[in-house]
């Protein structure tokens, strides 16, 4: 049986709304920038994934990134690990990072969706998992404590054994009042976790976090620049809150590197980042050799197949970020991801919505 081939990949850029602007010590993202890809096959299936470029600045260039690598692999068969080598190889000289990495992640993900269609399974059971519910934690932003109570509520109240807020306020006194007002909102069986946005120096890294030391939080991310792997060593050998980083990695390789200077305890790296599925596995292998809890962040809808094969997974992030134009969302139930068993990761496009939000 020949494996199918690659007919058509279309990409397409979108800005779409966020319910919760996403709040950070660095700033603001108010909509969600997208490219959608579709990838068409021979054997009448079509693999979709979508990439997140954070600032409409990166959309355009991403765009036109994934349509240049969607025309290399054209033609091709459908077989994601031969597409990986593929683009190593042809971004050896520009670097597989950055855009490229990301377009590149892009593609592993729309071709695996396609694999497992192909094969009429789920993702999560074609790379030999099952499909259980995954433990989530609801994302929030520096939402303040009247917005950030509100949806700390409503997260506990929806089951959620997590949450996580991004501080780095002014001060230092800022970050703890918003903290004890959380976690008075969702009462002691939810665990706070508190993200900084790479928005510290380390010796203020090092003040904030020793300061926190109380407040039973689940861990503390990216306290400093993502590059900084001393710095973390150094802020870590400092504290005793789990550092927490891995979305900024841009290959297993970067991911090998933080683990070897010590910079985290535990991971969670970006499916659109990491490289894709191919890279997520890759990944998920270190993640066990070092023994650290691996998480994932957003991108939600293979990563609630991706965590069913992570030896060592920990918490799926909930952020809501392309269901303005997916045609049926990604189901929580008791602050679980519930992926169904449609084949694929089962992403659709709301059409009319695409057209609605089209950039
Ligand atoms: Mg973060």
């Amino acid at each position: 049986m020949d494996a199918p081939k690659i007919t058509e990949v279309v990409a397409r850029a979108v800005n779409v709304p966020i319910e919760y602007p996403v709040r950070t010590s660095v700033g603001i993202v108010d909509t969600a920038p997208l490219v959608l890809i579709d990838m068409k096959t021979d054997a009448g299936v079509t693999g979709r994934s979508y990439l997140f470029t954070y600032t409409p600045i990166a959309l355009a260039a991403t765009l036109e990134m994934t349509r240049a690598l969607g025309r290399l692999v054209t033609g091709q068969p459908l077989a994601p690990a031969a597409m990986d080598a593929l683009f190593a190889s042809r971004l050896r000289l520009v670097g597989k990072t950055g855009l490229a990495q990301m377009a590149a992640s892009g593609l592993d993900m729309a071709a695996w969706d396609a694999w497992a269609q192909h094969l009429k399974q789920p993702l999560a059971r074609v790379l030999g998992g099952e499909l259980r519910p995954v433990p989530a934690y609801d994302s929030h932003s520096m939402d303040g404590i009247e917005l950030g109570c509100r949806r700390a509520e409503g997260a506990a109240r929806a089951g959620y054994r997590a949450i996580k807020t991004k501080i780095g306020y002014a001060t230092l006194d800022e970050d703890i009042a918003v903290l004890r007002a959380l976690k008075k909102a969702v009462g002691p069986e939810v665990r706070i976790l508190a993200d900084y946005n790479q928005g510290l120096t380390v010796p203020e890294a090092i003040r904030r976090i020793q300061a926190l030391e109380g407040e039973d939080l689940g861990w503390i991310e990216e306290p400093t620049v993502q590059e900084n792997l001393r710095g973390y060593a150094e802020i870590r050998s400092r504290t005793r809150v789990p550092v927490q980083m891995g979305e900024n990695w841009l290959s297993a390789d970067d991911m090998y590197r933080a683990l070897e200077a010590g910079a985290c305890e535990l991971a969670m790296p970006d499916a659109m980042k990491i490289g894709g599925v191919t890279g997520w596995l890759k990944a998920a292998a270190l993640a066990q050799t070092y023994g650290i809890p691996m998480s994932s962040h957003i991108f939600a809808e293979f990563s609630a197949h991706l965590l069913q094969v992570t030896p060592t997974a920990h918490y799926l992030e909930r952020m809501v970020l392309a269901d303005p134009v997916l045609a049926s969302a990604l189901k929580y139930e008791h602050g679980c991801a519930v992926p169904d068993d449609t084949p694929g990761v089962g992403i659709r496009w709301d059409e009319a919505a695409v057209a609605r939000y089209a950039a």
